[in-house]
């Protein structure tokens, strides 16, 4: 059993305008990290596309329509305040589609325990009909539908630790029971969602966290409020919305963790994913606006996923 890395091979073809926190680098600065001796060990996959037309089972026909129609044959255009498409933006969307997918296939059919993509746009944020904060499909969406659809599971779990609250995936499932979301994010913080009294139809978990906590707020929300949760939902397989955010040097927001904490999140969901559902666990990347914090987070976040599987 083995640990996977889907990394996008077109990161570079969605482009935003100059100075967009959202922006190509991200994914260079990973594939840097990921060229070093560090990762020789963790198998590579190649990411194939998949149909953009597979959002439709998560969004609504207006949603594509606003996207296909706004999409721009030269230059960049404008979906919302903060969301912008440029020619190949839906190429990309793809890809992350793809990988998602792909990941989701190899851990469903037991090739391998867990699985990270590190992918671009994300994707937490894009509603049933809206899409919005840099997000053109929710992959992560797209990806617990057909577990569910393709993979016969009946309960699918998401825990987002982005420090943006995933609204969209809140909207996309808060009346399907047999999906469970639960994040924590920092509050009040763009996009506003995710108070505690946002339960959904009981599947829901908010965890508010103030502006300048650190890991020990972080610990003490996991311990207390998202994992018991979560292990009592039991799901068939766990989702990841890996945002890398809340790190301390993050410009877009002001939660103060470190990779440490990173790593401490991701062991405790794996310890779940071993406990409920023989180790399943696909992780995609979401936000992580400082290309060190990022590369630090995602390095600690992928260490304990390979450990975990190496060490048994
Ligand atoms: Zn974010």
């Amino acid at each position: 059993m083995t640990t996977l890395l889907y990394v996008q091979p077109n990161s570079d073809d969605h482009v935003t305008p100059p100075g967009h926190p959202e922006r190509p680098d991200r994914l260079k600065r990973l594939k840097t990290l990921f060229d070093s001796d560090r990762f020789e060990g963790i198998e590579r996959h190649e990411v194939e596309p998949a149909d953009y037309a597979l959002a439709e089972t998560v969004h609504s026909a207006h949603f594509i329509e606003q996207v296909l129609s706004t999409r721009p044959a030269e230059g960049i255009a404008q979906l919302d305040p903060d969301t912008y498409i440029s020619p190949k933006s839906l190429e990309v969307a793809s890809t992350a589609l793809g990988a998602a997918l792909s990941a989701l296939d190899s851990v469903m059919q037991g090739e391998a325990n867990n699985a990270f993509c590190a992918m671009r746009p994300p994707g937490h944020h894009a509603e049933r009909d809206k899409p919005m904060g840099f997000c053109l499909v929710n992959t992560i969406a797209v990806a617990a539908h057909m577990a569910r659809e393709k993979h016969g599971a009946e309960r699918v779990a998401i825990v987002d630790f982005d420090v943006h609250h995933g609204n969209g995936t809140q909207n996309i499932f808060e009346t399907v029971p047999d999906v469970f979301y639960a994040s924590s994010h920092q509050a009040p913080l763009y996009p506003g969602t995710g108070d505690a009294s946002e339960t959904g139809v009981g599947n829901i978990v908010n965890v508010p966290l103030a502006a300048h906590s650190d890991g020990s707020a972080m610990r003490e929300a996991y311990n207390d409020r998202i994992l018991p949760a979560l292990n009592a939902f039991s799901p068939d397989v766990l989702l990841v919305s890996a945002g890398f955010d809340a790190d301390t040097r993050d410009p877009l927001a002001q939660l103060d963790w470190g990779p440490q904490d990173f790593a401490w999140v991701t062991g405790k969901l794996m310890d779940i994913a071993e406990r409920r559902c023989s180790n399943r666990l696909v992780s995609l990347l979401e936000g992580g606006y400082d290309l060190e914090g990022l590369a630090d987070g995602v390095e600690a976040h992928l260490n304990m996923l390979f450990k975990g599987t190496t060490t048994g």
